[in-house]
């Protein structure tokens, strides 16, 4: 349904934003995999009543919207994503630091890069996001994807979020109403954060410091630095790591056209250059079933699959 009404929004998304409206954008370049297709638009709204505006406007139109954060958690398709695909621009990469009566508070733009915020608030002393300074992506994506690592997850600092639904009105939750569980926060459907309020709490600079400086030694031990990838591909089973499994299952160093199952962590896919989705897809689908027959446990993505195959 989407194809045939997509081109018919782009007069109308043209009008609204302008030149932050792409067509046939390729989307490897907003994903870290850097692999995947085209989207038929890609929609870069800097204000919220831009992006209320592209939202009403896709509803009516029947179009699908798909949104992209910073694109460290997404494996996009070759064949890209029919509709609009949804970016917020820099005017939503605000921060306002506050003191509260229940202590300080931090309010971040869904766009703010969630590793600057967590240097910026260890900088004050601030405690509650020290883990996530080595996580890519954005305030919105990590969110979503109730990010974390080293034991700690966004879903332990969230106050408040504040977001658009698909006919663009404007909704502040808070958080405790989200449900997060391991890697997800329950969001109503088609809700577009914009902002989150983080509650977080004094300490000393060089204890928060530390600790920031404990989990990026481990994260550089334990993760292969320089070619690109998404990330964990699966999410651990219960009581298990998905790295052990598939390095169980002897797949560490396997490859499929340019992607890999890298040798220094076998939960990731990195892209050796020139890798396509399918690669990555090949690799993954390899990973399920090598793990299930050996270990019988079926490995469920973390990495969320957008897009045509
Ligand atoms: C090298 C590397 C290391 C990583 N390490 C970690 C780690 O330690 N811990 C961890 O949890 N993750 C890790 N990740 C995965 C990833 O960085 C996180 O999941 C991150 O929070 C995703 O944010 P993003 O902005 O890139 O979101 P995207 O990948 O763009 O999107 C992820 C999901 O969030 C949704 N989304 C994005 N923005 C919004 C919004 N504004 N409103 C509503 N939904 C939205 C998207 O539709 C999508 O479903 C790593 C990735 C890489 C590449």
């Amino acid at each position: 349904m989407a194809a045939e009404h997509a081109g018919d929004l782009v007069p109308a998304l043209r009008a609204a934003l302008g030149a932050r409206l792409r067509v046939d954008e390729p989307l490897a370049r907003h994903t870290s995999m850097r692999v995947g297709g085209p989207a038929d638009m890609l929609a870069m709204p800097e204000s919220a009543a831009q992006l209320a505006d592209v939202l009403a406007s896709a509803t009516t139109a029947g179009v699908r919207v798909t949104l992209l954060g910073g694109g460290s958690n997404v494996l996009v398709g070759d064949g890209g994503i029919r509709g609009v695909v949804v970016k917020l621009g820099r005017g939503f990469s605000a921060t306002e630091w506050s003191e509260t009566d229940a202590g300080p508070r931090v309010r971040a733009g869904a766009a703010v890069q969630l590793g600057r915020l967590a240097r910026a608030a260890v900088a004050r002393g601030l405690a509650g996001l020290e883990y996530a300074e080595g996580i890519p992506g954005t305030v919105g994506g990590a969110l979503f994807m109730n990010a974390g690592a080293y034991g700690g997850d966004l879903s332990a600092v969230v106050g408040a979020v504040e977001g658009i639904v698909p006919g663009g009105g404007c909704i502040e939750l808070r958080g405790d109403s989200l449900r997060f569980r391991y890697r997800r926060a329950e969001l109503p459907r088609g809700f577009v954060v914009t902002a989150v309020t983080f509650a977080l709490t004094h300490d000393e600079v060089d204890a928060v410091r530390a600790r920031m400086n404990e989990a990026r030694r481990r994260r550089l031990a334990g993760q292969p630095q320089g070619n690109p990838s998404a990330g964990s591909i699966f999410k651990n089973p219960n009581g298990d790591f998905a790295g052990r499994l598939i390095e169980g299952a002897g797949l560490k160093g396997a490859r499929a056209g340019r992607a890999r199952i890298s040798d220094r962590h076998a939960n990731f896919i990195v892209n050796e250059g020139g890798a396509r989705a399918s690669d990555v897809k090949t690799l993954m689908d390899v990973a399920q079933r090598e793990v299930w027959e050996r270990s019988g446990v079926w490995l469920e993505p973390e990495v969320q699959l957008v897009g045509s195959w």
